[in-house]
């Protein structure tokens, strides 16, 4: 048998991580809670606490290589790993940082990378004084476990703040709301060499209703508008994270352009939903391309293969043969038990020109829940 790689999840980022594997002769065996975990179609799935350490030594034993697909993975269940001598790419100091909305804006600070105005909240004194600073509009988000718009709160004004500290409580972090003029995402892959490459900045739409707010719901590759400057300050914005966390694979960071500039808000160390464009419409995919990385490899390309737009399926899956009767339409099922708001699948679509692509997008939004 080649090589294993062993993955910290089994969703559909572990699935595609070993799709894109299999090509390259690879084996895989992924760890997850649940028992119907998705990547289970890859490969051997152990079922267990993504923090147990005799499912985490069962699920690497013999790997050359372990990851992780989600970034709420306890860190220290990884850094046991590494202390038994495997190679856990990208390594655990990303998961901690991530993991910390706090720890992750004074990082973007110290590396110099603009960020919105934010200040720490650990008790409601503490609140009216970061308020007194940064004003409403604001977000008060917790500082660990949110994700998809969760445990967050927007104050549009300073009487709702009781409402949402009760709701939210400490740790937490409050950050200036920011009018941006659109929200883009760069992916970017650093080899185990220390090379990064990006891949164009991609344009991301999330969800603003309530119960699926915050989730994303389309991301158009290369993002439409885009000058050499604004394609350079994103790169150099993930050059200086990469750099300074000694990473090991693909991760992404999601940014406000606000005229000119791009501030961030979070990074993920991990491949990326904004990512699965790639698949079709780039040269190497974000999947391919976290594989080579975390194996020594040399990377792919990250350029695009024309234009691209990923629409995601939330709470129900498209009719199959109308999707891809559309020229250029690709479905991807997760293989996953419909439930609201659960991202079921996706469909990318590609083509020559931007304004193909938009005839080709209109077709497939009558059919996705995007
Ligand atoms: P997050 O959980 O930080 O990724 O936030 C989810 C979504 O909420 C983002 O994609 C934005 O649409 C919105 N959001 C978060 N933080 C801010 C902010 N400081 N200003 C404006 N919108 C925000």
């Amino acid at each position: 048998m080649g090589e294993v790689v062993a993955v910290l999840g089994g969703g559909q980022l572990g699935r595609m991580l070993g799709l894109a594997g299999v090509p390259l002769g690879l084996s895989f065996r992924f760890l997850d809670p649940s028992p119907e975990a998705p990547a289970q179609a890859l490969g051997p799935l152990v079922v267990g606490a993504l923090g147990d350490e005799a499912a985490l030594r069962d699920v690497a034993r013999g790997a050359t290589a372990v990851t992780y697909e989600w970034e709420g993975v306890p860190a220290e269940g990884a850094r046991a790993l590494e202390q038994l001598g495997y190679a856990v790419r990208p390594g655990p100091n990303a998961l901690e940082v991530a993991q910390d909305r706090l720890g992750e804006k004074e990082t973007f600070r110290r590396l110099g990378i603009p960020v919105p105005a934010f200040a720490a909240v650990d008790t409601r004194d503490e609140l009216a004084r970061a308020l007194d600073d940064i004003g409403t509009p604001a977000v008060l988000k917790t500082r660990r476990g949110g994700y998809d718009g969760k445990g967050q709160v927007m104050l549009h004004r300073a009487s709702a703040v009781e409402a949402a500290w009760a709701e939210l409580g400490a740790p937490a972090v409050l950050e200036q709301m920011v009018r941006f003029d659109r929200e883009l995402s760069v992916l970017a892959v650093r080899s185990l060499a220390g090379e990064t490459r990006c891949y164009p900045l991609v344009e991301n739409r999330h969800a603003a209703e309530r119960g699926t707010g915050g989730i994303l719901r389309a991301s158009r590759a290369p993002a439409p508008a885009v000058t050499p400057a604004l394609q350079a300050a994103g790169e150099a914005i993930a050059g200086r994270l990469l750099d300074d966390l000694g990473y090991v694979g693909v991760l992404a960071i999601e940014l406000f352009q606000v005229g000119d500039e791009l501030l961030a808000n979070e990074f993920a160390p991990r491949v990326h939903n904004s990512g699965h464009w790639t698949i079709e419409g780039a040269e190497t995919s974000q999947f391919e391309n976290h594989l080579r990385a975390m194996l020594g490899r040399p990377l792919g390309s990250t350029n695009a293969r024309g234009h691209s737009v990923m629409l995601n399926c939330i709470g129900a899956m498209p009719d199959i043969d109308r999707v891809l009767a559309v020229p250029g339409a690709h479905l991807h099922d997760y293989g996953k038990t419909p439930r609201e708001g659960r991202k079921l699948g996706h469909v990318t679509v590609t083509a020559a020109t931007a304004e193909e692509l938009d005839d080709r997008v209109a077709r497939l939004e009558f059919l996705v829940d995007a």
